[in-house]
């Protein structure tokens, strides 16, 4: 199956594990792709060139909200970047952007966010690129924007956060639903409400490591070889087998990064 959100580069400073290691370890249990994404400039050319060296592994390039909201005028030319490399054919998906009123809370910072999300998104419908959206705390502002600019063909709504009703507001939108670690921590019913009520060819699953380990490995470094866990997980709360589940997982990865690679 398919890691449909991680951050490799960002795992070898947090736990050590060097990506070579990391891709081959993924591959050894069945995550023959990976989604590379860049969150910052130095991130978004390593994720370029690491989608070049390994035929497993795409792009995603982004300045994320949390990144955007502190550049200050940096954030210019930072937006020039992330269009130019955009445009290359191993970048498939623009993200991860959006908004985040968590680490963000002050108003000047979250207008930043906002104006940084609709030049994503207008860079996303340029180049017909996939929009990686990351929404923490800012569900109903997250579809203000994206009705205001406009929802481009191919949306994946990335560590899907909301209840059952945001779930079927971004469903309704041709939106793809990503599930990460936390659908199987025990606190978060509502995810799972989510997962139940979406069409089983909406949904993905990521690691978005090295963050968000699954259950029952919650608190050590995540990596992409750990998404079994929440794909059996997945599985065994839709009450479908996990053959099943690992093909439409599959399957949906391509449709939803615009094609197999
Ligand atoms: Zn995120
Ligand atoms: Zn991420």
């Amino acid at each position: 199956m398919v890691d449909s959100h991680c951050h490799l580069d960002s795992t070898q400073a947090k736990s050590g594990l060097d990506p070579e290691d990391a891709v081959r370890l993924a591959a050894q249990v069945g995550v023959t792709r990976i989604v590379q994404i860049g969150c910052d400039p130095e991130g978004c050319r390593w994720a370029v060139q690491a989608a070049e060296r390994w035929p497993s592994v795409i792009a995603g390039v982004a300045i994320h909200p949390n990144d955007a909201a502190r550049m200050g005028p940096d954030l210019v030319p930072a937006l020039e970047l992330v269009e130019g490399l955009a445009q290359h054919p191993r970048v498939r998906a623009v993200g991860e952007t959006g908004l985040d009123y968590f680490r963000t809370p002050d108003a000047a910072g979250r207008a930043v966010q906002r104006d940084a999300f609709a030049a994503h998104i207008a860079i996303a419908h340029t180049f017909d690129k996939t929009l990686v959206v990351h929404d923490r705390d800012a569900h109903e502002d997250i579809l203000d924007v994206l009705d205001a600019e406009g929802w481009p063909a191919r949306v994946v709504m990335h560590c899907f956060s909301g209840d059952d009703h945001f779930a079927r507001a971004c469903l309704n939108r041709g939106a793809h639903l990503s599930f990460a670690g936390t659908v199987t921590f025990q606190a978060n019913g509502r995810l799972r409400a989510a997962l139940a009520l979406a069409p089983l060819d909406r949904v993905l699953v990521e690691t978005d490591a090295p963050y968000l380990t699954p259950m029952p490995l919650r608190g050590k470094p995540n990596a992409s070889y750990l998404i079994p866990h929440t794909a059996r997980f997945l599985a065994a709360t839709l009450g479908i087998e996990l053959e099943r589940m690992c093909q439409a997982l599959n399957d949906n990865a391509d449709a939803a990064f615009g094609g197999s690679w």
